[in-house]
């Protein structure tokens, strides 16, 4: 484990058993909208690519992932979360029902904040665990066939 200083937050992260995780196969859903974020995602601003680096998550592998619809000039807003091994050492947390600016951050197209409310977190997952919270808002990139 070591200490990282994340925007609001100061986190202790293992990114070694993160990343052992990570590396394993994931059941991702296929459906137009899942396959437009795992595209979309691959394309990510410095700012949002480094927490991911930092925290040891592969983006393309999200833990949990919904899409909510489609805005303004071809965005898509989804709403997802990952999980990584860690503890939060300061600063505050956040859950889907107290969602705010002081819990949470904006990092271009990404708002993240972190949660001890776990959700969908596979059983194998190493202990601590943080959730990381994330609303985004992604270009669409895929063909619609109708
Ligand atoms: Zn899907």
């Amino acid at each position: 484990m070591h200490e990282i200083k994340l925007a609001k937050w100061v986190l202790e992260v293992d990114m070694e058993q993160t990343r052992e995780f990570y590396s394993k196969d994931f059941e991702i859903c296929d459906c137009l909208n899942c396959t437009n974020f795992l595209e979309s995602i691959k394309i990510l601003d410095a700012s949002v690519a480094a927490v991911f680096k930092n925290l040891g998550i592969d983006p393309i592998k999200p833990g949990h992932l919904s899409d909510f619809s489609a805005m303004d000039e071809g965005m898509h807003e989804y709403m997802g979360s990952y999980n990584f091994v860690g503890k939060v050492l300061e600063g505050e947390l956040c859950n889907k029902e107290n969602w705010n600016d002081s819990n949470t951050v904006q990092l271009k197209n990404f708002t993240i904040g972190f949660s001890d409310d776990l959700e969908f977190l596979p059983d194998d997952f190493p202990q601590p665990v943080v959730q990381l919270e994330f609303v985004a808002l992604m270009p669409w990139t895929q063909v619609e066939i109708k």
